[in-house]
């Protein structure tokens, strides 16, 4: 019988529309989604599956979302494009003013990747230099710029540097060590005149979930603002997840932009990048920096995303996602410990992710030699025990509003039964 996944691979490249998706970091075939709803995925092939990926971040309330799905119903009635400015995107723009620390104004795009590109050139325009820093293992969307020592699916393939980037574009970006306070001195007193930007995801979560030492971000803040460097924060995946206004609300370290996406689409394709008035001014149309898009700020996305923050707001759950994330992370720590096997949980509220390692892991050479091939067992088992966990130890695992103490039971069980085969 042809598989669906036979049929993708003869008609999509690797059969996949996303490269992280194909389970080439735990081997075997991905199965495939027919619907979803609250915390389950319901499968092609008629399984349901406790789900810890998230649709890779937006589901923080929980797939198919009841108010989500009603707004976009209305939304849908009046037209899915229009072309021309829409009043939703103005209740976007004044929400995300409001509530993310760093940003007087708002540029709504399609994708966490035009975020990040748009911001690196943003950067570059407003100060006329070239060179970013970047930090190894940090993912960034696949702008041909940031993917030089990159996370995510490009790490998990093995290629964090992708062929068709020209040396000439590489050469531009410096890859820095997270929480290596002596290179980042290093590279600003040899060449701190030369650095447009340097950008970062303040909690790095596409190398597993590795978080900054303390003072580190503001390390960043003090040297690049001392440099009149622009800081950027990526946080297409911590925004509105770690805390309402994402890690510089809880860190308290203010960037100069802030990349967003995700959750501010409610599971529809967006993109944002937000910052001080002054530097947003610089793009197109009042300024010489071009950035656009056709479907920029389209009102399905406006409206989906808006009723997901202002559930956010209302529902205030980050209390609760980090006490469900704390269960399990204390569950995998005394699971393992009974088996004698050294594990890391980092943890963020509603974000965490597993090391095999007997120390805490802060660095991304750390990650690198944590037992990355004790990933792949584990992962298969909680699948077939009706988890699905990020398919790559370089993946972090979220938890949503609809993740209760029935399915953090259940999850746990499942771990149980995978350590005990390792
Ligand atoms: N930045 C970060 C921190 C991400 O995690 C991602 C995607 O996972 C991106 C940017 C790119 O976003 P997108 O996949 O929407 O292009």
């Amino acid at each position: 019988m042809t598989t669906l996944f036979s049929r993708a691979k003869s008609v999509i490249p690797g059969g996949v529309n996303s490269p992280v998706r194909s389970f080439k970091a735990v081997s075997g075939e991905p199965f495939f989604t027919e619907s979803a709803l609250g915390a389950r995925l319901f499968t092609a092939d008629g399984r349901t599956l406790v789900d810890y990926v998230g649709t890779w971040g937006p589901a923080i309330h929980g797939h198919n979302c009841a108010e989500i799905r009603d707004a976009l119903s209305e939304a849908l009635g009046k037209g899915t494009s229009f072309g021309t400015p829409s009043p939703p995107e103005v209740a976007m723009a004044e929400k995300v003013v409001s509530i993310v620390p760093s940003v007087e104004k708002v540029r709504m795009c399609n994708s966490g990747t035009e975020a990040t590109m748009s911001a690196i050139r943003l950067a570059r325009g407003y100060t006329g230099r070239d060179k970013i820093i970047k930090f190894a293992g940090c993912y960034h969307g696949h702008g041909d710029s940031l993917l030089v020592q990159a996370g995510s699916g490009a790490l998990t393939l093995g290629k964090p540097d992708s062929a068709g980037v020209p040396e000439c574009f590489a050469e531009q970006t410096i890859v820095l060590p997270f929480n290596d306070f002596a290179a980042i001195d290093k590279v600003f007193s040899e060449r701190g005149e030369e650095i447009a930007g340097l950008i970062v995801e303040p909690y790095p979560a596409n190398c597993g979930l590795m978080l900054p030492l303390t003072g580190y971000l503001e390390h960043l803040r003090k040297i690049t603002a001392r440099h009149q460097t622009i800081l950027i924060f990526d946080e297409v995946m911590t925004g509105f997840r770690v805390a309402l206004g994402g890690v510089q609300e809880r860190e308290g370290v203010t960037p100069d932009l802030t990349t967003l996406g995700k959750i501010i689409g409610g599971g529809l394709p967006v993109g944002a990048l937000g910052g001080k008035s002054e530097i947003m001014d610089f793009l197109a149309p009042d300024g010489p920096v071009y950035q656009a898009g056709t479907l920029s700020g389209n009102p399905m996305a406006m409206v989906a995303g808006l009723t997901s923050i202002k559930k956010l707001e209302q529902e205030n759950p980050y209390r609760f996602l980090e006490e469900k994330t704390d269960q399990l992370k204390e569950g995998i720590l005394a699971i393992t410990k009974e088996k004698g096997i050294a594990v890391q949980v980092p943890t963020v509220p509603s974000m965490l992710c597993f090391y095999f390692s007997e120390q805490p892991v802060t660095s991304f050479q750390e990650v690198m030699s944590s037992s990355l091939n004790a990933f792949p067992p584990i992962f298969h088992s909680l699948l077939e025990e009706g988890i699905y966990w990020p398919p790559s130890p370089f993946e972090t695992a979220f938890i949503s509003t609809v993740h209760d103490n029935d399915l953090i039971s259940q999850t746990l069980e499942a771990f149980k039964k995978a350590f005990e085969k390792l």
